[in-house]
């Protein structure tokens, strides 16, 4: 089941010109499923939660890659910084301070993603588009030597009208385009994190290079 499911959507990935990856979406599911997309040969697994991230991590394969997907508090840094390899959801400078504190300390440099808010959804999760353009400016990111920014990722608003969620990834596409014309020793621009279950297909046609995806792979969450 999982792992025709996970075939099924790697296959449909390939079809687009640009790397597609898939970002197994874990959380709140049992470590015997994680295990289960790993056979099935996931290696790159997205939580939303430290706590859960941090249990699970030790438990299953060295070779897996972790992604922090859901919006993550300065203080729970430390917690992942010794194995995290992407964090999608970076939104501030101060965020960004701190992981390139706890990245030093375990001698790493840990690829980040500014979150970028598109949805017509009221949220206090994301940047604007000035405000990621004046972060990635910012004299402060410069002497940042143990992270990288590598992206932006963003969520389109939850509706079934594709034509809006179309414009909204259009939309990210175009900024990913932008910014990534600023690089510098930790600013070079390689991956757009969008698309989710109902609308990675959209995204991958839109450009997206990783896509999250969840429920499609393991079942409705009983909570997120
Ligand atoms: C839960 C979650 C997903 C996956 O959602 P599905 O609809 O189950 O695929 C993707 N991105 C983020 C940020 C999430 O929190």
């Amino acid at each position: 089941m999982i792992a025709d499911n996970i075939h099924q959507i790697e296959a449909a990935l390939e079809r687009f010109p640009q790397t597609v990856r898939l970002v197994a979406v874990t959380k709140t599911k049992p470590v015997a499923m994680l295990q289960e997309a790993y056979d099935a040969g996931s290696r790159i697994f997205g939580e939303n939660k430290v706590q859960e991230m941090t249990d699970k991590y030790p438990q299953l394969p060295q070779d897996i890659q972790w992604h922090l997907i859901g919006h993550l508090q300065s203080n729970k840094v430390k917690y992942i910084a010794p194995f995290v390899s992407l964090i999608h959801s970076v939104d501030s400078l101060k965020l960004l301070q701190e992981i390139n504190k706890q990245a030093a300390k375990h001698n790493r440099v840990i690829d980040c993603l500014l979150q970028i808010h598109i949805a017509e959804e009221e949220t206090k999760f994301g940047l604007s588009a000035e405000e990621a353009r004046d972060l990635l400016h910012s004299a402060d990111v410069q002497p940042l030597t143990n992270i990288r920014l590598v992206g932006l990722m963003g969520m389109a608003t939850n509706t079934d009208d594709e034509i809006q969620i179309r414009k909204e990834f259009r939309g990210l596409k175009q900024l990913f385009d932008q910014l990534g014309q600023f690089r510098s020793d930790n600013v070079a621009f390689a991956e757009l994190s969008m698309g989710m279950s109902g609308d990675y297909l959209i995204a991958a046609e839109e450009g997206s290079t990783l896509v999250r995806v969840g429920s499609a792979i393991f079942g409705n969450r009983s909570y997120t």
